[in-house]
C-alpha cells in the first residue's frame, strides 16, 4: 500500500470538534428522510392513520445525530427544518472538493500551487451549484470576510501536503457513496473520502476532517464513523479494511486506526441497537433533547424545549410537505 506520513496516534485536541455536517448528509438520507417523513405526514388520506414507520436506512451523521441528541435527528430528519448554511461547513465541502479534483491531475502535478489554483475555481463552483451559499457573504461587500475565509481554506489545503504526498497517491476511489444492506434488513449508507488499495489487495480508507484532531478520551467517537464505513465496506466486499485513517487538517493530525472483525460486529450490533432506538423514538414521538455543548452549534433551539422552543406538532400534520434540510453540506 502507498503509505503517506501518518501520526499513528491521537492527538492533543479541544475536545469533539463540531465538524461541519457532511455533504454527504442530504444525499444519503434522502430516502431514509422520507421514508419517515411520508409516513408521518400522509401522502393521502389513507395515510392518516397510518403507523410510524422507522427509517430502513442509517448514515454515519444521521447516527451520530441520534447518538448526540434525539431531538436534533428529529428535527434534521423527519421535520427537516431547514438550516443555515455556516461558514465551516462550507470551508469544509469547498476544502474537500479540491483535494477530490486535485487527484485529476497526473502525479506530478499534484502541488500546492495547483491546489492553490483550485480553490477559486471550486468555489465558484459550489455557489453555483448552491445558490443559497451567496447569502454567506451577502453582508460583507468589500470582500475581506471572505478573503479571510479563501485564506484559511488554503492553509487547510496546505497543510494537508505536510500531511500525506499526494504525488505518492493513486486512490482507488474518491467520494465512494456505498450502501450495504444487513441480515436485519437496515441499510447502511455512506460516502467515503478516499479509499486507497495496494497491489496485495489491502485497502485504506481516508477521510478528511477540517476541524481539529479530538482529545484521546473522544478517538472513540471519531472512529465510529470509520468503523461504520468499514462495516459497509466489509459487508460489501467481504473484505476488512486493513487501516482506517483521519486525517485532521485543522491541527495537522493523523489518526489511523487497524480494524478486526469483531471490531467491526461491535460497531454492527451498536447499530441494530441505536435503529432499534429510533424505531421507538418513531413511533412513540418520545424525541428527546439531550442539552450539551454542542447545542451551540444547534441551528433549532428556537424550537427545542431546552431553549424556551416548540417542536413542530407531531405527528406531522397531513399536506405538510417536507422541505429538503438546507445547509446539510461540508466535511464529514
Ligand atoms: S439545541 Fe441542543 S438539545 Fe436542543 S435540539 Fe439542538 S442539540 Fe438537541
Amino acid at each position: 500500500m502507498e503509505t503517506s506520513t501518518e501520526g499513528g496516534a491521537v492527538a492533543p485536541g479541544s475536545g469533539p470538534t463540531p465538524e461541519a455536517p457532511a455533504q454527504e448528509a442530504a444525499a444519503q438520507d434522502a430516502a431514509s428522510a422520507e421514508a419517515v417523513t411520508a409516513a408521518v405526514a400522509g401522502v393521502g388520506p389513507e395515510a392518516a392513520s397510518r403507523p410510524a414507520v422507522p427509517p430502513s436506512s442509517l448514515s454515519p451523521s444521521r447516527a451520530g445525530d441520534f447518538m448526540r441528541c434525539p431531538l436534533l435527528y428529529r428535527f434534521r430528519v423527519i421535520d427537516r427544518l431547514p438550516e443555515k448554511p455556516s461558514e465551516a461547513a462550507t470551508r469544509g465541502t469547498l476544502v474537500h472538493a479540491v483535494l477530490e479534483r486535485l487527484f485529476d491531475a497526473p502525479a506530478a502535478e499534484r502541488t500546492v500551487p495547483r491546489a492553490r489554483a483550485l480553490l477559486p475555481e471550486q468555489w465558484d463552483r459550489l455557489r453555483e451549484a448552491r445558490p443559497e451559499l451567496a447569502e454567506l457573504f451577502a453582508d460583507d461587500p468589500d470582500g475581506e470576510r471572505l478573503a479571510r475565509w479563501l485564506a484559511e481554506a488554503e492553509r487547510l489545503v496546505e497543510r494537508w501536503f505536510t500531511l500525506e504526498d499526494p504525488t505518492r497517491l493513486e486512490p482507488a476511489e474518491r467520494e465512494l457513496f456505498l450502501e450495504a444492506e444487513l441480515d436485519s434488513g437496515l441499510r447502511l449508507r455512506g460516502i467515503i473520502d478516499r479509499v486507497d488499495v495496494a497491489p496485495t489487495g489491502e485497502v485504506r480508507i481516508v477521510d478528511y476532517k477540517t476541524g481539529r484532531a479530538p482529545r484521546p478520551e473522544y478517538a472513540e467517537d471519531a472512529l465510529f464513523q470509520m468503523k461504520f464505513y468499514a462495516l459497509v465496506v466489509w459487508r460489501l466486499k467481504g473484505v476488512v479494511p486493513r487501516r482506517l485513517q483521519l486525517v485532521y487538517l485543522g491541527s495537522g493530525d493523523v489518526l489511523t486506526y487497524d480494524p478486526v472483525p469483531a471490531d467491526l460486529e461491535r460497531v454492527e450490533r451498536r447499530l441494530l441497537a441505536l435503529w432499534e432506538a429510533i424505531r421507538l423514538a418513531t413511533e412513540t414521538g418520545d424525541w428527546r433533547p439531550r442539552p450539551t455543548k454542542l447545542c451551540g452549534w444547534c441551528d433549532h433551539q428556537a424550537h427545542c424545549p431546552e431553549f424556551g422552543g416548540t417542536p413542530p406538532p407531531y405527528p406531522l400534520p397531513l399536506g405538510r410537505s417536507a422541505e429538503p434540510a438546507q445547509g446539510r453540506m461540508g466535511a464529514d
